[in-house]
C-alpha cells in the first residue's frame, strides 16, 4: 500500500474508534478540524443544542468546493451479531469493519486525505475548498446541516459545489453517483365517523367504509409522469388502524399514515392540494399532520457532473451512472442554496445493518476520485 492508502485506513479506523452515536460527535471533528487546520483552514465549530457541526474554509474566493457529511452513526444493533466489536474497527480479507465504515466515517477519512494531497500538489488553486459536517445527520435533523446553512445563508456565504460522501456506490466505488433527491412528504390522516353497535347502522356512520372509496382513489392516483432525472411519483399508504378490537362495534374514526416520494414535477403544496381535494370530494371528515422530510432536489448536466464523471473514469476506467433513487440526505439542505450537488461515496449495501464494512480497496479508491474532483474543479489549467 502506497502513503495515501495506509493513511485513509488508519484515520477511517480513528474516527470509527470513536462511539459517535446520533447527536454524539465524540471528537471525530476535531480530529478533522486538526488536519484541516494545518493545511490553512479557517475552523469553526457551531454547536447548537445537541448537535455538533464543524464549518472549515480554505481560501476566500469562488467558487467554494465543499465536502460535506456526517460524523454520527446509527446504534450499533444486536453486539452479539457482531463478528468483530462495532467500535473496535478490524480488517479482515480486506474489508474495513465497525460501525460507520461505510456510512460514512470512511469517506470522511477518503476526504481529509484527498484534501491533504490536492493543497499539498496545488496550495494556490483557485477559489475555495470547505468542509460543512454534522453530528445529527441520522437523528432528527434539526441543529445540524440545515442550521449550518441557515447560518451561511444569513452572511451570504454560498457554496457553488458540493459532493456529500453519503455511499452511493452499489458494487464497486464510483459506479453510482446520485445527481439529485426524490422530495418526501408524510400525512398521518384521521378520518372521524360515529362510534355504535354494528346492530344499529342507522345509529352509526362507519369510517371503515367511508375511507375505503376515497383511500383506493388516493393509491390508484397518477401524480404526474416524472421527468427525465425522476422516476414518476409514488404514493404508498404504510400505515393502517381502526376498530375497538370488537366485531360487534363501528369504530368512531380511522387512521391512515402514507407518504409520497416525488419528482421536481410536484411541490409540497400542489400536493397537499390533491390530497385534501380527493378527501373533499368524498365529503369525509378529517384531518391530516402533515411532515415535509425534504424537497426534490436536482444536479443537471454541467461542470460539477462532468467532474466526477472524469475522476471516476480517471480512477476506475469506468463512467458513473448517475442516480436521483434511494433516500433522503443532507443534500436536500444544501441543495436549495443553489449549490451544485452529488453524493459520491462507497458501496451501501451493509449500512445501517451489523457487520458494516467497506472494502479497504474502495477508500482508497475514493481518496483519488475526490482528489482528482478537486483537480477537475478547482485547477484553472482545466477550465
Ligand atoms: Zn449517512
Amino acid at each position: 500500500m502506497d502513503n495515501s492508502s495506509t493513511a485513509v485506513i488508519k484515520l477511517a479506523m480513528d474516527l470509527i474508534a470513536r462511539r459517535s452515536v446520533t447527536p454524539e460527535d465524540a471528537g471525530c471533528q476535531d480530529i478533522m478540524a486538526k488536519r484541516l487546520s494545518s493545511l490553512g483552514f479557517n475552523i469553526e465549530s457551531m454547536v447548537f443544542e445537541d448537535t455538533t457541526n464543524l464549518w472549515a474554509r480554505r481560501g476566500t474566493t469562488d467558487p467554494v468546493f465543499c465536502f460535506a457529511g456526517h460524523t454520527d452513526v446509527v446504534p450499533a444493533g444486536n453486539l452479539e451479531l457482531w463478528k468483530t466489536p462495532p467500535f473496535e474497527p478490524t480488517i479482515i480479507d480486506g474489508m474495513l469493519y465497525g460501525r460507520g465504515a461505510a456510512d460514512m466515517k470512511g469517506s470522511l477519512a477518503a476526504m481529509i486525505i484527498a484534501t491533504e494531497k490536492f493543497v499539498t500538489a496545488h496550495p494556490n488553486h483557485k477559489g475555495s475548498i470547505s468542509y460543512l459536517v454534522t453530528s445529527d445527520e441520522e437523528g432528527p435533523f434539526i441543529n445540524g446541516t440545515t442550521r449550518v446553512i441557515d447560518t451561511l445563508e444569513a452572511r451570504n456565504e454560498k457554496i457553488t459545489y458540493c459532493i456529500v460522501g453519503e455511499p452511493s456506490s452499489t458494487h464497486k466505488v464510483g459506479d453510482v453517483v446520485k445527481n439529485g433527491r426524490r422530495g418526501s412528504i408524510s400525512g398521518e390522516l384521521t378520518i372521524h365517523g360515529k362510534q355504535g353497535h354494528v346492530a344499529y347502522p342507522e345509529h352509526v356512520k362507519n369510517p371503515i367504509h367511508l375511507a375505503m372509496p376515497a383511500l383506493a382513489e388516493l393509491s390508484q392516483t397518477h401524480w404526474d409522469h416524472g421527468n427525465d432525472y425522476f422516476p414518476e411519483t409514488s404514493f404508498q399508504l404504510s400505515n393502517l388502524q381502526s376498530g375497538t378490537g370488537a366485531t360487534n362495534v363501528v369504530p368512531g374514526h380511522i387512521s391512515a399514515w402514507f407518504n409520497l416520494r416525488y419528482s421536481t414535477e410536484l411541490n409540497d403544496q400542489m400536493i397537499v392540494d390533491k390530497v385534501e381535494a380527493i378527501l373533499d370530494k368524498h365529503q369525509l371528515e378529517y384531518e391530516i399532520k402533515w411532515t415535509y422530510n425534504g424537497k426534490p432536489f436536482i444536479t443537471e448536466e454541467g461542470l460539477m457532473l462532468d467532474a466526477v464523471a472524469k475522476a471516476v473514469n480517471t480512477v476506475t476506467d469506468n463512467l458513473p451512472v448517475f442516480s436521483t433513487a434511494g433516500g433522503t440526505s443532507d443534500g436536500r439542505f444544501i441543495a436549495p442554496t443553489g449549490a451544485n450537488v452529488v453524493e459520491l461515496g462507497p458501496c451501501n449495501s451493509t449500512i445501517h445493518q451489523v457487520n458494516e464494512s467497506v472494502c479497504c480497496d474502495d477508500l482508497c479508491g475514493l481518496v483519488d476520485i475526490y482528489y482528482h474532483s478537486l483537480v477537475n474543479i478547482l485547477c484553472c489549467d482545466n477550465q
